[in-house]
């Protein structure tokens, strides 16, 4: 194991073997373990999370906030509710944000301009936005605002884009733009679904090697969800042991990489437990304010063994962030 070096020395080939090997999920975690330790130390990352719409644009099978999930209770904050949910929580002591909506073009170039720029002059925190696949000028003037890091999930692979032309040029799109947001000089940040209908091994070893050649600063991992009211609302969820053994993986293929272990929370408390001491290095409370809070909720299937609560996992001062 401990000759697994980094992403370039690895073929697809290797990656499988290494993923389809029943007996190595101890000691790739034991590895993920010490290879976080030398690059982070002991300590936990806090970067505070605030959903500001959940209005999108985009129809993603796998996703919830999908335009044609008519069932969804959407909502946006004003640029001034946003600018001050963040301060409220800068004052306290997190100085690292992620800014998140679903692609939703109501939040023009100028607007978020707007709120990146007077955050940055009013606090000393770090700005990572996440807001969809967006213009490249508009990029550039929020790069030039004071944003830091950009995350764009890549998410769907392997033979569902084949089966989707739509999804397939969205997929080359997205490569196309996290490359050009590198060029920028933003950190980039992507995302893998772990269990995808019909997602093989060789589709997440492709993953891999391309998130490897985007050099992607932070990485999500996330399993598979049978979200109601998707197309894919009926399939089998994604194997959670599994997707922590890719996160392992992951830390020892791209030791510096920041990688969350909140996608896992839709899981439980435990298994977020379980991504830190399988490699993961932050978490992200979330700090949307009620009454948006409560829309976030996820109306889960009865048979889906938990439901994600985001209000239990907000930020609170001293009991989730110490
Ligand atoms: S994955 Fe992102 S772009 Fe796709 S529907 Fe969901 S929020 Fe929109």
């Amino acid at each position: 194991m401990n000759e697994i070096k980094n992403i370039e020395n690895l073929s697809v080939e290797d990656i499988v073997e290494i993923l389809k090997n029943p007996d190595n999920t101890s000691s790739l975690a034991e590895l993920a373990t010490k290879v976080k330790k030398i690059n982070f130390g002991g300590g936990l990352k806090v970067s505070a999370l605030l959903e500001f719409s959940n209005h999108c644009e985009e129809t993603c099978y796998f996703c919830y906030y999908r335009d044609e999930n008519f069932s969804l209770n959407r909502f946006r904050m004003t640029p001034e509710e946003i600018i001050s949910a963040i301060l409220n929580v800068s004052n306290k002591g997190i100085k690292d944000f992620i800014i998140e909506s679903g692609q939703d073009s109501f939040y023009d170039t100028d607007m978020i301009s707007y709120i990146v720029y007077t955050l940055k002059q009013t606090s000393d925190i770090s700005i990572t936005l996440s807001l969809g696949k967006r213009g490249f000028d508009e990029y550039k003037n929020w790069k030039y605002a004071g944003a830091e890091k950009y995350i764009l999930p890549l998410d769907q692979t392997g033979k569902t884009l084949l089966e989707q032309p739509e999804e397939n040029k969205n997929f080359e799109q997205r490569i196309r733009h996290l490359q050009y947001l590198k060029r920028l000089g933003y950190q980039t940040g992507s995302s893998i679904i772990v269990g995808l209908p019909e997602q093989t091994l060789s589709d997440l070893a492709n993953d891999l090697i391309l998130i490897g050649k985007l050099e992607i600063n932070t990485l999500l991992i996330n399993p598979f969800i049978p979200y109601p009211f998707t197309p894919y609302q009926n399939q089998k969820a994604g194997n959670v042991e599994f997707a922590l053994k890719l996160l392992s993986l992951c830390r020892i293929l791209f030791p510096k990489s920041t990688i969350p272990a909140s996608p896992f929370l839709h899981f439980g408390s435990d298994v977020q437990t379980k991504a830190i001491e399988a490699g993961a290095n932050t978490v992200y409370p979330y700090i949307t304010p009620p009454p948006y809070l409560n829309k976030l909720k996820i109306a889960y299937p009865k048979d889906f063994r938990i439901g994600f609560d985001p209000v239990e996992y907000s930020y609170r001062l001293n009991t989730d962030i110490q």
